[in-house]
């Protein structure tokens, strides 16, 4: 009995009131069957022992009645009780799930949610870190509101570009995650590019005035049965390579297998690319540290 109760419970998903009423009305109803098989049982018995006063009929008849009316309205106002705080604490628990895969400033999956989302990718796609350049000096200039209110623009340009079929993250601070799903991998990175341009010949308002901005990225492919974390590196360690190269622009991480010479490096620039990588890729990639 407990266990097809909890059934029912499970069953009903009390995310919509509708089924607390059915739930009750199961309820009611399996109590006064319940006690009127009891009656049918118990009043023989009862007329055996002398104990009835009155004929086993009549009896059977308004002991029946009696438990409609009396278990059907006690047990369906308890079940609608329970299922009520049920509905609440369902209702509860889905937004706390929500919020603690949410980021509160952008309304974006946060790190926790984007990593989850990413260990399950089993298609081809592309992970893209995005990270907005200079982006203290806003703060510094501006202040810290100014920078949320950048934080949220480029949060809602993300969200309003790839949010249909990929999946945007906030990673922290003024850093991005994206999962562009669908295309070839090529198509997938002029995608990227044009964020890249969206943003740069974006301008974005703020308390007291307008701030231009610019982003860069690091772009890795994914596919089916890879390990997400050499993924994740791969994009990372591109992005810190398009910030070397002076920012503004978008490296896929087939490009850190070029040597320093067939790129543009950006003056002064290339020792961060050295300081990032490691001693044996440094020299794979002919960067001395
Ligand atoms: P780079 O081009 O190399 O990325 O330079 P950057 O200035 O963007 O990067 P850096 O990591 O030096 O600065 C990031 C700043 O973002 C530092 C931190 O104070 C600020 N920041 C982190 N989280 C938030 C936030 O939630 N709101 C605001 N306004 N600022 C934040
Ligand atoms: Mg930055
Ligand atoms: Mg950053």
């Amino acid at each position: 009995m407990k266990k097809w109760i909890s059934l029912q419970a499970e069953l009903g998903n009390f995310h919509q009131r509708e089924t607390i009423y059915v739930f009750s009305l199961k309820m009611s109803f399996l109590a006064v069957i319940l006690s009127s098989v009891i009656l049918v049982l118990v009043l023989p018995v009862l007329l055996l022992l002398g104990l009835l006063p009155l004929p086993l009929m009549d009896a059977i008849r308004y002991g029946v009645v009696f438990s409609w009316l009396t278990s059907g309205a006690i047990s369906g106002a308890l079940a609608m009780l329970s299922g009520s705080a049920i509905h609440d604490l369902s209702v509860s628990r889905a937004e706390f799930e929500r919020l603690s895969r949410t980021d509160a400033l952008s309304g974006l999956l946060n790190r926790r949610a984007f990593t989850e989302a990413l260990d399950s990718i089993d298609e081809v796609a592309s992970l893209v870190i995005f990270d907005l350049d200079r982006f203290k000096a806003i703060n510094d200039q501006y202040g810290h509101a100014s920078g949320d209110a950048v934080i949220v623009a480029i949060s809602q340009m993300l969200a309003n570009i790839f949010g249909a079929e990929g999946l945007v993250a906030r990673l922290g601070g003024e850093e991005f995650a994206v999962i562009v799903c669908g295309g070839s991998a090529d198509e997938r990175l002029a995608r990227v590019e044009g964020v890249k341009v969206l943003v740069s010949e974006s301008v974005i308002p703020i308390d007291g005035g307008e701030v231009r901005i610019t982003i860069s990225a690091g772009v890795a492919d994914i596919w089916p049965g890879q390990k997400k974390e050499v993924v994740y590196a791969a994009a990372d360690k591109a992005l810190y390579l398009a910030k070397a190269l002076g920012r503004n622009r978008v490296v896929h991480e087939s490009e850190r297998l070029q040597p320093a010479w067939q790129r543009q490096v950006v003056d002064g620039e290339d020792a961060d690319i050295n300081r990032h990588f490691s001693n044996s890729e440094a020299a794979r990639y002919g960067h001395g540290i």
